[in-house]
């Protein structure tokens, strides 16, 4: 393989993109804060999951080891930001009459099916936060012994400005200033546990009607929402490890409470570098359950929402999020997905069109190389990998992908030029395509439930034709266009492509 240019990552933590060299070469370390399981995966679980499942891969492709911990927060994220509220998943149990783990169990389940049909690898490491309840007890003890948390009624309360005092770093990931944050003034009306409103739980004594609970030094009850990252990152990765990705709505607080947490904890700043995902909008607008538009997975692959026009398949959701740049939102609309369904069908067609490009070879000898085409194909090459290496610019690797096809469709349209590639060209060509498309970008020919009938239709087609039945030519031809298809008859057979018009 060529050489690959430097990877640069823009840090959160520092607002600048910066070269990114794994703490131990050859070695990958990388946290993604996963799902509160209490619900139906949405459009923002998907986009982290698929950004960073796109960084695993080519991370991997580049040849480096990757070991990708993404957490199910099964326990402990309270339903207010204010740490007087209720565990979201008790809540939903008793909405739902149901133990509190069938609810996390229902949902993880549901996750990871949907993940799976987005294409995305599972997690090296998926660690639960109720399996974790030991080591951040432990943290909590720690945080204590160092002075920076206390105690208050049977809770543990991280204390924001004896830390801020000792390192003066709280703010840094968010970007929000601390001085605002600590003279807030905000009504501490129902958490007077707290010296601060600035400060959070670390661990919360339990209500008699609580339904999660745990013994600890403190009381019975359960852990805070944002030390179980702390806990099972530290686990898994070491205090100090290379990536640690999420949501930009988890910028603050949790992300913040993450790093003053682990830093307190382990003198030193856990992460190196800090990736957010931007947000994503439906018609222009912020996703909410009180504008209608929070429209679930299942509902885009299945198109029952009063909102969409038809169902959008997995990989169409895929691929429309990758065509935008991870820093930036993306907003969907069904105007904007029946583009991207458009789009990656000419892709997919690309793929068909590679394998007859194959075919086509041997009857052309190699006596009229230009050596020119093999050059300008690896410079499109390198020019994908330029896109992903900068700050992972998928929009720019799809453009790149997309000049990849144009040069396949060229070879496709005049056979002839397939004299003056190389075989070598020919090859980094492909390679380069499907390598782009399946295993970088993850994308994959979606399994179709005609393609037996299609495939028996065609042998009809083709007898038809050896017969000039041409009547049943005709019929056959307008089956398959009202199917979105088209039969394309070449020099070298007939194949069957979607209809890109
Ligand atoms: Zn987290």
């Amino acid at each position: 393989m060529q050489t690959l240019p430097p990877l640069h990552f823009y840090n959160s933590k520092t607002r600048q993109k910066e070269r990114f060299t794994p703490i131990t070469p050859g070695f990958v370390g990388l946290y993604l804060c996963g799902p509160t399981v209490y619900g139906d995966a949405h459009l923002g679980h998907a986009r982290s999951a698929i950004v960073f499942d796109v960084l695993v891969r080519y991370l991997r492709l580049r040849g480096d080891k990757v070991r990708y911990v993404r957490n199910v927060t099964d326990v402990g994220h309270l339903v207010a930001d204010a740490d007087a509220g209720e565990d979201k998943i008790g809540k939903m149990a008793r909405l739902e009459q149901l133990e509190p783990m069938e609810v996390a169990q229902r949902y993880t389940n549901t996750y990871r099916r949907d993940m799976a049909a987005l294409g995305c690898e599972p997690p090296s490491i998926e660690p639960l936060a109720s399996g974790h309840i030991p080591e951040q007890i432990a943290m909590v003890e720690q945080i204590l012994k160092e002075g920076l948390a206390y105690e208050s009624e049977g809770s543990v309360y991280f204390d924001v400005r004896a830390y801020q005092a000792r390192y003066g770093d709280y703010g840094q990931i968010s970007g929000r200033v601390v001085d605002e944050l600590l003279a807030a003034t905000r009504d501490l009306a129902g958490q007077e546990e707290k010296r601060h409103p600035a400060d959070f739980a670390l661990w919360k004594k339990a209500d008699p009607t609580h339904i999660m609970r745990w013994p600890s030094p403190w009381s019975v009850g359960f852990p805070g929402w944002h030390i179980e990252c702390s806990a099972m990152s530290a686990k898994y990765l070491g205090t100090e490890f290379d990536i640690h990705g999420g949501g930009m709505d988890l910028l603050f607080p949790h992300h913040e409470a993450e790093q003053a947490q682990s830093h307190a904890c382990h003198h030193h700043s856990p992460v190196r570098t800090w990736m957010h995902v931007n947000m994503v909008q439906v018609n222009g607008q912020k996703m909410g359950k009180s504008l209608g538009n929070a429209i679930n997975l299942r509902q885009f692959f299945t198109g029952d929402h009063p909102l969409l026009e038809q169902a959008y398949s997995p990989m169409t959701i895929r691929f429309f999020m990758l065509q935008a740049h991870y820093r930036s939102t993306v907003d969907f609309s069904n105007d904007a997905l029946q583009a991207a369904r458009k789009g990656l069908r000419r892709l997919v067609n690309g793929l068909g069109a590679l394998d007859r490009l194959y075919a086509m070879r041997p009857q052309f000898g190699p006596e009229d190389v230009d050596a020119g085409l093999e050059t300008q194909i690896s410079a499109e090459v390198a020019t994908i990998h330029q896109a992903l290496c900068d700050d992972l610019n998928t929009a720019q690797a799809v453009a790149g992908l997309y000049a990849l096809l144009k040069r396949i469709q060229t070879l496709a349209g005049k056979p002839e030029g397939l004299v003056r590639v190389s075989d070598a060209g020919l090859d980094l060509l492909a390679t380069s395509y499907r390598t782009f498309f399946l295993d970088v970008l993850g994308l994959k020919v979606e399994p179709n439930d005609l393609t037996p009938l299609q495939d028996g239709l065609l042998a009809q087609y083709k007898t038809a034709k050896e017969t000039k039945e041409w009547a049943t030519v005709d019929a056959l031809r307008g089956l398959f266009k009202a199917a979105g298809l088209l039969i394309q008859d070449g020099k070298h057979g007939s194949f069957v492509a979607y209809d890109e018009n």
